[in-house]
């Protein structure tokens, strides 16, 4: 069997060196084995990979993607809240009311983490909505959405897709329904939206149970 990140043979020694206190130098073939989905690596090759991505504080399998531990991101600092629309509906889900969601974010400075240390930041259409349905499935994905937004990665800061402008927040690949009706195309009808979403989230790690930590077997 081969270590998928440096394509050699697990019986033969990583080819990323043991340099730091973390990897144990006294058995550099070490192979460990992840507990939920069973793929194996040479234990450097997962240090490694891990230490030349952005620490994160969570590893992804690099065979099949699953997220270890609990991933943060970097959407600067605001507020989220949401309240409950009694007397609206959206399109597909006539019975019961709506969840609107309210994120605001104001202008601010980078920080350390951010693309541009120190350059200032702009916070374009805020506040900004989303919309679910008042349902049990509507109010899952509600908890999912506050666990992203305090492991800040609802949104982040880059360029912008529709301006092209630079250092301004943008959504982080977790899509909102920001308008209830579908004028502009990002609102309801949508029946593959709750599912669509929840796919998403589960891409950064933002499941319902968090029993995604790291362990693993030699
Ligand atoms: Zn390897
Ligand atoms: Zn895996």
């Amino acid at each position: 069997k081969d270590c998928c990140i440096c394509c050699d043979s697990l019986k033969n020694v990583s080819s990323f060196p043991a340099d730091d206190d973390e990897s144990c130098e006294d058995n550099p073939n070490r192979v460990i084995k992840l507990h939920k989905c069973s793929h194996v690596f040479h234990y450097n090759c997962l240090l490694a990979m891990y230490n030349s991505g952005k620490k994160e504080g969570s590893i992804q399998c690099p065979s099949c993607k699953y997220i270890y531990g609990i991933k943060y991101g970097d959407c600067p600092s605001g507020s989220m809240s949401y309240e409950i629309l009694n007397n609206c509906s959206l399109s597909g889900y006539p019975d019961c009311g709506v969840i609107k969601i309210t994120y605001d974010i104001k202008n601010g400075i980078q920080e350390s983490f951010h693309p541009n240390p120190g350059k200032q930041y702009t916070a374009t259409g805020f506040p900004r909505y989303g919309y679910l349905p008042h349902n049990l499935d509507g109010l899952k994905i509600l908890q999912l959405l506050k666990k992203a937004w305090f492991r800040r990665l609802t949104f982040t800061i880059g360029t912008s897709v529709t301006t092209g402008r630079a250092n301004v927040v943008v959504w982080n690949e977790i899509h909102h329904k920001t308008e209830m009706d579908n004028k502009s195309g990002h609102g309801y009808p949508d029946p593959e939206y709750l599912n669509n979403v929840t796919k998403e989230l589960t891409f950064h790690g933002v499941v319902e149970k968090d029993d995604n930590e790291l362990e693993y077997n030699d």
